[in-house]
């Protein structure tokens, strides 16, 4: 049996990156007042057809819907924005705190042809805050996302791509002069950039086709179709950057793949993996929230793919989020006649000292489980064979040096603990 094309099992080694890409984000974002929150994984398709736009390739081909028992439309969600905006409306979070910092990781769904760097069950780390219009909540994200990279050990070369999307309005005139100069140069455009001019044409403007490229570099742009509160919102944002010597792109082309972006936009990408390059992605929603029935309410926020992460700095992150070996290998003998209860009060007292330690479950004879004991590297052997037991004491195997000691049964705690002190840290 395999795993579903474009998913893939997360097995214990790489467990302990991703736990510690977890303890980073809690720490940065919680000190910065972000509260974790996790939000179902299936939603109302509505939910994303009405945020994310009918006409994005998330809505069009890439969502994994289906109808349940009871005929209700529903999806896997393809990214946490959406999900977060409505959270925030069915939980009513406004009402209590005019800006809400929430913060998320875990999976995300879409149909998409498996990739490095891209698959169908991915997993993203994202934050959003809720409720204010200041560029300085832009910039607090930002440079939160750049904290979090390069605590992550994948920042150091990074290129931060930003831009001014503008409102609605903005984009409408915008649109219609975009379409209209490219209708121009119709056949010379790749196919996909083709189909977009008609149903969203500003994803043209992302076209990786460097004909379609070329052809956008002397049509119109986008910023000079932006009013000045777009402009100045923008150039804020961009000072503030500048102070806190975060370097950035000013990127005309830049357009995100969903449509309830404004204002500001960005991309961060990195220049060592190839295609899939852009580790995160976000920017500004101010009319979502209202958009799914909610109040007024503007926001901002970025999404972090965990898995592209691994892929830039997977061996920085084995390194730093390497566990310690067992400390204590307890070995142990149990047949019909000698029940060796005494294990149970001796992993009790590993147990209270927090030492970790790993019990032999294969009965087989002693010196081959002081060998697998070796093996693992672990520190020390407890040994508790049938005299052990009928005598009420512990063996206890150095296993660096090969010493071996005797410690009664009423010793060992004390022992532990000094043990605990002084050796296993
Ligand atoms: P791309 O252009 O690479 O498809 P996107 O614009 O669709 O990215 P977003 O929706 O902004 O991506 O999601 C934010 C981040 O999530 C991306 O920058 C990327 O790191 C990650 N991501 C998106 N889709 C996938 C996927 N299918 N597999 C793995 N990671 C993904
Ligand atoms: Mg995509």
């Amino acid at each position: 049996m395999q795993p579903l094309r474009g998913t893939r099992d997360i097995l214990p080694n790489e467990m302990q990156s991703w736990q510690y890409i977890h303890n980073i984000a809690n720490k940065i974002l919680n000190q910065n007042n972000y509260k974790e929150v996790q939000t179902p994984i299936i939603e109302n398709t509505e939910l994303f057809t009405r945020s994310i736009g009918n006409f994005t390739d998330i809505v069009n081909k890439e969502m994994y819907s289906f109808c349940d028992q009871s005929n209700r439309n529903i999806t896997l969600r393809p990214e946490g924005t959406a999900s977060i905006a409505r959270a925030i409306i069915s939980n009513k979070l406004y009402v209590d705190s005019q800006i809400s910092r929430l913060w998320y990781m875990g999976p995300m769904f879409r149909y998409e042809r498996p990739q490095k760097g891209r698959q169908r069950q991915f997993h993203q780390l994202g934050i959003e805050c809720i409720g204010s219009f200041n560029p300085i909540a832009d910039v607090e994200v930002i440079k939160l996302a750049i904290q979090v990279l390069s605590k992550l050990g994948c920042i150091s070369e990074y290129e931060l791509d930003i831009n001014c999307i503008g409102n609605i309005e903005e984009r409408e005139l915008y649109k219609v002069q975009l379409v209209e100069y490219l209708h121009k140069y119709k056949d010379e455009l790749d196919n996909d950039s083709k189909t977009r001019l008609n149903k969203n044409p500003l994803r043209i403007l992302d076209s990786k086709n460097t004909k379609t490229q070329e052809i956008l570099q002397t049509g119109p742009i986008l910023k000079n179709y932006l009013n000045k509160a777009s402009l100045d919102h923008f150039n804020q944002v961009c000072e503030h950057l500048e102070y806190l010597q975060i370097s950035y792109n000013i990127n005309n082309y830049l357009v995100r793949g969903l449509d309830y972006y404004n204002y500001t936009a960005f991309e961060i990408k990195t220049k060592t993996i190839n295609n899939q390059n852009t580790v995160c992605g976000g920017g500004r929603y101010d009319r979502l929230i209202e958009q799914l029935g909610g109040p007024n309410i503007p926001a901002v926020g970025w999404a972090i793919g965990i898995e592209r992460i691994l892929i830039l700095a997977n061996n920085y992150l084995k390194t730093q989020a390497q566990v310690t070996n067992t400390s204590i290998y307890v070995a142990v003998r149990n047949d019909n006649y000698h029940n060796s209860y005494m294990v149970w009060d001796i992993l009790n007292i590993l147990e209270e000292y927090n030492i970790k330690f790993e019990l032999d479950l294969s009965n087989s004879n002693l010196s081959r489980q002081i060998k697998k004991a070796s093996r693992l590297k672990a520190t020390i052997c407890l040994i508790l064979g049938e005299n052990e037991n009928y005598n009420k004491f512990v063996t206890i195997k150095w296993l660096n040096t090969g010493m071996q000691q005797q410690i009664h049964f009423v010793e060992l705690k004390e022992y532990m603990k000094y043990i605990k002190k002084t050796i296993i840290t």
